[in-house]
């Protein structure tokens, strides 16, 4: 923006880099499809409030540039759904965590569920291509011979209502072939109480954002404490995301939010580290 009003707005070198830097990446992105070994998974543990146990994990997508390093998901994954290649890298999410749920199971003689995330566009652009990621999923878990007891799916919020009738039919055929299925960042988009319980979700995962003022701001904790409430009510799951305190924790323990996730227990780590924290459950 221009400094002051009498100023004109020009295209400056910082937005000229940022436009670059995006050129780079859509261009990059296109030929890492080629090497999908640039891109893994990271797992992030998510915990039982009352054992303090890990009871599953949360799979994160990872880009390894060859020169830029590592890519958040934040900055690739848009470019992938406005590009097409979320299809491929989805299908891939999906490819590596079944094969670590097989590694779980062969060390430590049974795994945890491991959730993916799933963009709108995965269902969208599959159907335009005549493919079904339910149908992909299903021959996955086959070929792989793993219960689908053992996969998640999370999906935000926002996807869920920019692509409800197709999402929405989606996931009803997941939760058919077995599968849970989590609501995303919930309350950062528009759902609306009427129809969650018409959604066919298992689990609500409440944003961090909520977390995050809840622990000094009674009205926050007041917001917090009703979606917990809400959730029991209809027989949901809930999550709380984004804990990075013991005040966070001490504060879900009494709103008896069941479960949650954050730095506070730990941050993404590689599948190796996961394997570890498993081991010894003294580690978190
Ligand atoms: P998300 O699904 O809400 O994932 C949680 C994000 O919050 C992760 O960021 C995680 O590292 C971060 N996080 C976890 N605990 C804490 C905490 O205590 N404090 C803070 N400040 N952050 C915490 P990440 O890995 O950068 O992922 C960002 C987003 O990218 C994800 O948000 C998800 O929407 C998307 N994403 C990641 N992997 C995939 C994927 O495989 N497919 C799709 N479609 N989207 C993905
Ligand atoms: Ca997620
Ligand atoms: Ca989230
Ligand atoms: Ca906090």
């Amino acid at each position: 923006l221009p400094k002051n009003s009498n100023e004109i707005c020009q295209f400056s070198p910082a937005m000229a880099e940022v436009a670059f830097r995006r050129h780079q990446l859509e261009r990059d992105l296109r030929s890492a499809m080629t090497q999908p070994d640039q891109f893994h998974l990271m797992y992030q543990p998510k915990i039982d409030l009352v054992t303090e146990t890990i009871i599953g994990c949360e799979a994160l997508m990872r880009w390894q540039h060859p020169i830029h390093g590592l890519i958040p998901p934040m900055e690739f994954i848009p470019l992938a759904e406005e590009k097409g290649q979320i299809v491929d890298l989805g299908l891939l999410v999906i490819e590596q965590a079944l094969t670590f749920i097989r590694r779980m199971n062969d060390t430590l003689g049974r795994p945890i569920p491991i959730a993916v995330n799933v963009s709108g566009y995965q269902f969208e652009l599959m159907r335009a291509k005549k493919m079904s990621l339910v149908t992909e999923i299903q021959r996955m878990l086959t070929e792989h011979a793993i219960d689908p007891e053992w996969l998640e799916v999370e999906i935000t919020e926002t996807a869920l209502m920019s692509h409800f009738d197709l999402v929405v039919e989606q996931l009803s055929q997941l939760r058919g072939i077995g599968i849970k299925v989590a609501l995303d960042d919930f309350g950062t988009g528009y759902s609306s109480f009427s129809y969650l319980q018409k959604l066919p979700i298992s689990t609500l995962k409440i944003d961090r954002s909520f977390v995050d003022k809840a622990s000094d701001d009674r009205r926050q904790t007041a917001l917090l404490h009703s979606i917990i409430t809400l959730a029991e009510a209809l027989d949901l799951t809930t999550v709380a995301e984004g804990v990075e305190t013991l005040a966070d924790i001490d504060l879900l323990k009494n709103l008896r939010c069941p479960l949650a996730q954050g730095y506070y227990y730990s941050r993404p780590v590689s599948d190796t580290a996961m394997l570890d924290l498993l081991k010894t459950p003294g580690k978190l």
